[in-house]
């Protein structure tokens, strides 16, 4: 279970109160679009959050702007934690939504260092329904494709 869910409305959010600087954080970088800082939690050292600095809620909530840029933090942290901590793995792990995971509702993905052992655990119960199966989902995912 999580230590705490955030539930403050838009702006009150705990991550948009860091983005304003109301409370203290461990920045490590920011854009026009992005912040990175350290998870309060450091599932392992060098764990950082990359987060919009616009509050949006989920990966469906941010523009195709911040979805990039987003990206382009977590690229650029990856880079600083492998110059600085030498993990021999790295994870990137987003969540949305309660069962998705997410305990704050301010969009944000993790650059999570990996060690052997680590305790860190995401349960992947494969399926394999067969490739006609595969092949209706795909169909049903093409006709839902939003218009660019
Ligand atoms: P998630 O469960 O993916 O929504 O992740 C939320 C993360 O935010 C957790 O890993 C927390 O440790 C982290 N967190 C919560 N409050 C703070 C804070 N004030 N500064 C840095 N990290 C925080
Ligand atoms: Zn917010």
């Amino acid at each position: 279970m999580p230590m705490f869910v955030d539930h403050s409305p838009p702006g009150q959010c705990i991550f948009c109160r860091l983005v304003a600087g109301e409370i203290p954080s461990a920045k490590v970088y920011e854009d026009a679009l992005t912040i990175a800082f350290m998870d309060i939690g450091q599932v392992n050292p060098g764990h950082v959050l990359v987060a919009t600095k616009r509050h949006a809620v989920t990966l469906l909530d941010i523009t195709p702007e911040e979805a990039g840029a987003v990206l382009q933090t977590a690229q650029r942290m990856a880079r600083a934690v492998q110059a600085a901590f030498d993990p021999p793995g790295m994870t990137l792990f987003q969540a949305n939504g309660p069962v998705g995971g997410q305990t704050v509702f301010h969009f944000h993905l993790h650059v999570l260092p990996r060690h052997e052992d680590d305790g860190m655990a995401l349960a992947w119960p494969r399926k394999e329904p067969g490739a006609a199966v595969l092949q209706d989902h795909a169909a049903r995912l093409r006709a839902a494709l939003p218009a660019d």
